[in-house]
């Protein structure tokens, strides 16, 4: 029906919904936009016209959303990530809608099972591991939360790899996410920018000239995020390259068109590929293109929405906030600088001021290895006019370090944003902080290391600068989502508001002690178990048996994450477990699961360890079943919705100091696993929330680590002198494991006995004893419910829009959109 009311941005009443209307309008997506008819329709036809469906309701408070941002015209932020693993959107979208049961019922009249479809859809990997992840928590809590701001990330047609075990060893295969089609997404036709690299810079006068040499566009996509039951949706616009009017300038000024159109292949590879590495740094030129993309076209459109509505530039550090996740998308800083200095005509220093005031970051990291360096050349060659940039922010820099801090020239070339020596390099991470007005990391340990170790040079320079905000999840997805029954469950008791304040869900605590309540606590756990025991039975042929314990580690494989401490814990139970059979031994089922980076060899040989001694220990009639070990492939934001609430103890062991967060931690704490993990990240705030007596610590804290590295850590005398941990090294490099190849894990495991630079021969000892403790209090049902409990009702504080809400007031300085109208 067409209203009068044209202030309305709708011409239409919004329809009732029903399982009637919603029926009807699947259907219609079904035909008209999908072409095909309800009695030929597959199952992937039915989920896509269901997506369009559900999209259709998200879309409104979409718009509303935009249009309510621009006529209050407040500070927005835009947070800038090369990652968004945003997972499946169908459950989370009909859930933020309340649609879940109604389109359960109009499908089930269509005879389609909904549940059926949901695992149908794609799952699209445009991220590595926790840090893509969090910024797809962060667009959540934006969205629910009705702030005004918006994801920027890069459309790759390829996503993280596939995972496939062959043989025991991971082979990794295309994610061709786009082949099945995108019915979410948005194509902004309108929204393309020019992006150019290369050529060659000259100055007149002061005035830097910048002669391009390719050009790409960029085109948006936008990604609806649907907040929570508050008719409001954020929007994450992913770019993708196009060859557009793509060729080399010079090479077709001279006449050279083959050579000009030759290059057109390689750049439109600019968003064809996520790089697969995590927590590790790679310094490749098309890397280096992909960031400057990202950034590049960010800006240019930031800048064009700012002047739609503003004809002055000068104003805009009061109404744009830019946040920078990990140094990825630091190239943003002299990006902004150029187009302010170049060609806005903005003198130094007030453009200056204007970019540190928009800009903030996070740090993910502490290891070397993961901090990014790129090289003067490489940067010369591929973005002129930003390395000049980034010249002259050093040169102001230091000036002010040797005018106000020091001349110690030691110090002063610590601090350079370019490290000197055979190969110059820019280094990403310096830039960061001085550019940005504050520098966070993400879990109290974390941030206080950060200003003691890697930026303590910097804490001197802006004491200031430095903060903390601990990471978190959104609950709606890691509760509402990933565990139905938890979720309508605490609905029962408590009322549904803990979705979306999570710190609610204290309540449950006045129902901790009730039988009634531990109970279902107890069958909701089993029933989860059930369904992944199915999961495992149907792709690996595995039988797992529901009563055991369910010990989970499913993470990047990484060494300090050391799954290989969990293998040597394994194989150590294998062999006691051997010695005597007849001791009543609580059954077990470790399951582990993750990617490798495609070139990390030692984390290739550790896949390839687990499978190996998967095989040996399932295949072992003397242990009666009691002890089982999974690695499931190709993990995945949908598979950890699956496992991580089955889990009964959740694997958190990484080195201390290490881990800089971890959200994988928050999320099996909420579902009510209990944590075994080291005083690293998160687990430090986790272990303050819960209570020691709900929660199981091991190993080394960061300061025995650091004396024990000084003191030279020789790990060889660790396995010299625990016999437990000598039989398991000598079995795996004997080839116990691996007969057809005896010598497979003979260097891995000679790495360990010399060198182990995340210390697992340290923590081996306190590992083992604590998993005995585990062991005895599984055993006490009442007690181990009980923990698991006190787990749930104390994660309040671990909610993503807890830490979005800190990064708003204290960092990005924005408040709520007015929705209410
Ligand atoms: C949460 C999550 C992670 C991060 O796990 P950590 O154990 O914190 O490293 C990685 N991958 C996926 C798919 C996740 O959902």
């Amino acid at each position: 029906m067409i209203m009068d009311n044209f202030d309305s941005p709708f011409l239409y009443d919004r329809p009732e919904v029903n399982v009637d209307s919603l029926k009807k309008t699947i259907v219609y997506k079904l035909i008209f936009l999908i072409g095909r008819s309800p009695k030929e329709a597959s199952q992937r036809d039915w989920l896509n016209a269901t997506l369009y469906a559900v999209r259709d309701f998200v879309t409104e408070g979409w718009i509303t959303t935009a249009r309510e941002a621009r006529a209050e015209d407040s500070r927005r932020v835009y947070y800038l990530s090369m990652e968004f693993l945003i997972g499946r959107t169908l459950s989370n979208a009909m859930i933020a809608e309340g649609l879940y049961d109604i389109a359960k019922e109009a499908l089930s009249e269509l005879n389609v099972d909904l549940e059926e479809i949901i695992e149908k859809e794609v799952d699209p990997g445009l991220g590595n591991g926790g840090l893509g992840r969090l910024a797809a928590c962060f667009m959540d809590s934006i969205a629910t939360l009705g702030l005004p701001g918006m994801g920027y990330g890069i459309r790759y047609e390829y996503g993280m790899f596939r995972q496939k075990i062959e043989d025991g060893q991971q082979v990794e295969r295309p994610d061709a996410w786009l082949e099945k089609g995108a019915p979410w997404e948005f194509i902004r036709p309108s929204k393309r920018f020019t992006v150019s690299f290369g050529g060659n810079i000259h100055f007149e006068g002061k005035k830097c000239i910048w002669n391009k040499g390719e050009e790409v566009t960029a085109l948006a996509y936008d990604q609806v995020i649907p907040g929570y039951k508050n008719d409001s949706a954020a929007t994450l616009r992913l770019w993708s390259a196009h060859a557009g009017e793509l060729f080399n300038l010079e090479d077709f000024n001279r006449g050279q068109h083959i050579a000009a159109v030759e290059s057109r292949a390689s750049i439109k590879n600019l968003s064809r590929v996520l790089y697969p590495d995590d927590s590790t740094w790679n310094g490749r030129e098309l890397r280096l293109r992909q960031e400057y993309f990202l950034v590049s076209a960010s800006l240019q459109d930031i800048i064009r929405r700012h002047k739609r509505t503003h004809d002055s530039m000068e104003n805009l550090a009061d109404k744009v906030a830019i946040h920078l996740n990990d140094t990825h998308p630091a190239l943003a800083i002299p990006e902004l600088m150029r187009i302010l200095i170049d060609e806005e005509g903005f003198e130094w220093q007030k453009a200056w001021d204007m970019t540190r005031r928009i800009f903030s970051y996070t740090c993910h990291t502490l290891m070397s290895e993961a901090l990014e360096t790129w090289p003067v050349e490489m940067m010369a060659k591929i973005l002129p006019r930003h390395l000049q940039m980034i010249f002259e922010i050093n040169d102001h820099f230091l000036e002010y370090v040797k005018t106000y801090i020091t001349t110690d020239v030691d110090f002063i070339r610590r601090v350079s944003l370019v490290e000197e020596g055979y190969q110059r390099k820019v280094r990403m991470g310096w830039l960061s902080v001085v550019g940005s007005h504050k520098v966070n990391g993400v879990a109290a340990i974390h941030s206080d290391l950060m200003v003691t170790s890697t930026f303590s040079d910097f804490a001197r320079i802006y004491p200031e600068r430095f903060t903390n905000v601990t990471n978190g999840i959104t609950p709606r997805r890691w509760l509402a989502v990933a565990n139905p029954q938890l979720a309508s469950l605490f609905d029962k008791y408590i009322g549904s508001d803990w979705r979306c304040d999570l710190s609610q869900i204290e309540k449950l605590k006045q129902y901790a002690h009730e039988a009634d309540f531990k109970h279902a606590i107890a069958d909701i756990k089993f029933a989860n178990k059930v369904k992944l025991a199915n999961y495992v039975k149907k792709t690996l042929n595995i039988d797992l048996d529901p009563h055991a314990l369910f010990d989970v580690q499913v993470k990047r494989i990484h060494e300090y994450k050391r799954q290989i401490l969990n293998v040597l814990h394994i194989i150590a139970r294998y062999n006691a477990m051997l010695e005597h059979p007849e001791k009543d031994w609580q059954p077990r089922v470790f399951i582990l699961a993750g990617k490798a980076a495609s070139a990390y060899y030692a984390a290739k040989q550790t896949i390839h360890l687990i499978n190996d001694v998967a095989n040996v220990i399932n295949n072992d009639g003397r242990l009666g079943g009691r002890l089982k070990v999974v690695f499931i492939p190709n993990y995945s934001v949908s598979l950890a919705q699956l496992i991580i609430p089955a889990a009964d103890i959740s694997e958190q062991i990484s080195l201390a100091g290490t881990e800089a967060s971890g959200t994988s931690n928050m999320k099996f704490a909420l579902n009510g696993a209990l944590t075994l993990g080291t005083l690293d990240g998160a687990n430090v705030e986790i272990l303050e929330n819960v209570g020691k007596d709900h929660i199981f610590i091991f190993g080394n804290t960061v300061e025995q680590v650091e004396k024990l590295r000084r003191d030279g850590y020789c790990p060889f005398n660790f396995y010299q002198e625990d016999v437990e941990l000598r039989n398991v090294v000598d079995q795996i490099i004997n080839g116990r494991f691996s007969e057809n190849d005896p010598n497979r894990y003979q260097q891995l495991l000679q790495g360990l006995q010399y060198h182990d630079f995340y210390q697992a021969f340290a923590d081996f000892r306190s590992y083992v004893d604590a998993q005995k403790l585990v062991d005895e209090k599984y055993k006490n049902r009442d007690a181990w419910i009980d923990s698991t409990i006190q787990n749930i009702v104390n994660m309040g504080y671990f909610s993503s829009d807890r830490t979005i809400k800190e990064y708003a007031e204290n960092i990005w300085h924005i408040e709520p959109l007015n929705l209410e109208k």
